[in-house]
């Protein structure tokens, strides 16, 4: 078989060398289940390790070859639902990515690892040691750092909309700190979002899939995973998903069944979960204590052009309201790189005052608030799936309103000490923009609702909802990520980590799963005779 990844191209051949009627069956010591970052790093290091691995992925292969500018085309190829995932009460939107590479290909670079207080409390809440910066986990996040070429971004690339938070954060007395990124050789060019034109961004289908295939994995795209079957021989099948906009080649395989005494589930947080619970597989907490770290966006305009999709999307952060575990951590203060379709879509205004607004796009801002989730415990999110088909429930809990409320007050003090003429707030009864200059107050957004449906939230990390605890009570896999009462079925990816704020999860799900994928590739005569 050819060394590279299979796509829909390569079924004709495939199916004429191995004589296929409909199902491709395969057999494997590992099914990875998910390209992209935990999956893509499992599936490199078990490879290395001398197992025989079949990596799936829903999403179609896309590269510089095929990247489009088109923000319509791209979203619908490279985003789960077109870039628009929502919570059943529609009151949240989601963005993942659904092609190789994961969200690692559309991501926005920022690379962090959580501070010792956090970690602490997945050591302490959940028994799971080891994750501080100054532990076990330093050799690994060293190591996904130099793979995926994680340095700080230098300040000739720092854009006008992060520029806009170094200003006036140090104009009212904060501390803006300037973020890292994962590229080699970044130009700037601003597409982050709809996958590096120049291959800059070290997404997963650059670094760690081409590091499986190299090692002889089989990775093959448009494969959806509908169910796992347990057993000491377990059984994946998946079915054929067509590009949206490319027709499929007249012959195509429609199904395959993979048959490995271990499977990894890196399918991220929406997914995963659903998967299994189609599956039957796992204890009460699969789905539950989903976390967005979710965000809310204020749209500062300025006099000057911003252009806020130009360059690295995320180049500085404020991290002064993220202090003390008796706030529930507090938030964080980061921007963002709406494009015109996103910006239109989240901001809360229609009609004349949106087209006006939209009209002037170029000058305007993006800045956003994150808080941790679940600062009161448990959150309120949760993946099922019902009828047929994968639900989100979601609201935020009490503190971590309140914390997104003292997050989006200091973000308007910024904005405007940067030189902001007017502030479009994220709350749904506020149908007009705040006109805003030396010393405008803005005390009364702490009596503002943060209920859901009144102030626009989305997200881009789900994490948690196959949570990792020492006890089944609290979570779904153990301490080494495999799935309670399911010996050999891992779930490697997002899913795992317990509690936010994980700040910007690429790198702790990369690392983690390399932890874990090393542990597990130790055990091979253990874990793979049958
Ligand atoms: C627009 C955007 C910007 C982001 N920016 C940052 C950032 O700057 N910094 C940061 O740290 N994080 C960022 N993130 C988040 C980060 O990329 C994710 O947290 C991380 O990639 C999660 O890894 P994962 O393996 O859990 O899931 P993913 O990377 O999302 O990979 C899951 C893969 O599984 C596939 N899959 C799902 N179901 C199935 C199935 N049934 N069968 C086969 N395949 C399936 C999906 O198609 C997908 O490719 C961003 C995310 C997005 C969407
Ligand atoms: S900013 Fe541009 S060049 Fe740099 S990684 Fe993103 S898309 Fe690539």
């Amino acid at each position: 078989m050819k060394k590279e990844v299979i796509t829909p191209a390569e079924h004709k051949q495939i199916i004429k060398e191995f004589d296929l009627v409909s199902t491709w069956k395969l057999k494997a010591d590992a099914v990875v289940i998910g390209s992209g970052a935990g999956g893509a790093v499992a599936a490199a290091e078990l490879s290395k390790s001398g197992w025989k691995v079949v990596l799936i992925e829903e999403g179609g292969y896309f590269n510089p070859g095929n990247f489009s500018n088109d923000e319509f085309i791209s979203q619908a190829r490279l985003y789960r639902d077109a870039g628009y995932v929502l919570t059943e009460n529609q009151t949240a939107s989601i963005v993942q990515g659904r092609t190789l590479g994961g969200s690692t290909t559309i991501n926005w670079q920022t690379s962090l690892y959580p501070p010792d207080y956090v970690t602490n409390e997945w050591r302490d809440r959940f028994g799971l040691p080891g994750y501080g910066r100054s532990e076990e986990m330093a050799a690994f996040i060293e190591e996904v750092h130099a793979r995926v070429g994680v340095h700080e971004v230098p300040p000739r690339l720092i854009n006008h909309n992060n520029e806009v938070l170094m200003r006036g954060g140090k104009a009212i007395g904060l501390h803006p700190e300037v973020l890292k990124n994962n590229s080699k050789g970044c130009q700037g060019l601003g597409r982050c979002g709809l996958g590096c034109p120049i291959n800059a961004k070290q997404s997963m289908f650059l670094t760690y899939i081409p590091d499986a295939i190299a090692a002889g994995a089989i990775v093959v795209t448009n494969m959806r995973a509908t169910k796992i079957s347990d057993g000491k021989v377990k059984k994946v099948f998946a079915e054929f998903t067509p590009d949206p906009y490319e027709a499929a080649p007249g012959i195509v395989i429609e199904e395959m069944e993979i048959e490995a005494p271990v499977v990894i589930l890196s399918a991220g947080a929406l997914e995963g979960p659903a998967l299994l619970q189609r599956s039957g597989l796992g204890n009460d907490m699969v789905g539950k204590n989903l976390k967005l770290h979710p965000t809310s966006t204020i749209f500062a305009k300025f006099k000057t052009d911003i252009d806020m999709w130009h360059g690295p999307p995320q180049s500085v952060v404020i991290k002064d309201g993220h202090n003390q575990r008796n706030t529930g951590y507090g938030f964080w203060l980061e921007v963002a790189p709406f494009r015109p379709t996103l910006t239109s879509a989240i901001m809360p205004f229609y009609g004349s005052r949106q087209f006006k607004h939209i009209k002037d796009y170029k000058k305007l801002s993006a800045g956003i608030v994150l808080v941790r989730d679940g600062a009161d415990g448990q959150t309120a999110g949760k993946v099922e799936w019902s009828w047929g088909k994968r639900k989100v429930h979601y609201e935020m809990t009490p503190t971590d309103g309140k914390n997104m409320l003292l997050g989006l007050k200091m973000l308007a003090e910024v904005q405007t000490a940067a030189g902001a003429t007017e502030l479009i707030f994220p709350f749904g009864d506020m149908q007009e923009e705040f006109k805003t200059g030396p010393g405008a107050n803005f005390d009364w957004v702490l009596q503002k609702t943060f209920e859901a449906g009144r102030l626009s939230v989305g997200s881009a990390h789900p994490h948690g909802s196959i949570q990792a605890s020492s006890d089944p009570k609290t979570g779904a896999i153990n301490p080494d990520f495999e799935l309670y009462g399911h010996k050999n079925i891992f779930v490697m990816d997002a899913c795992w980590i317990p509690t936010g704020l994980s700040v910007n999860p690429q790198i702790t799900t990369m690392s983690s799963s390399l932890r874990a994928a090393r542990k597990l590739a130790g055990q091979k005569s253990s874990r793979v005779s049958t």
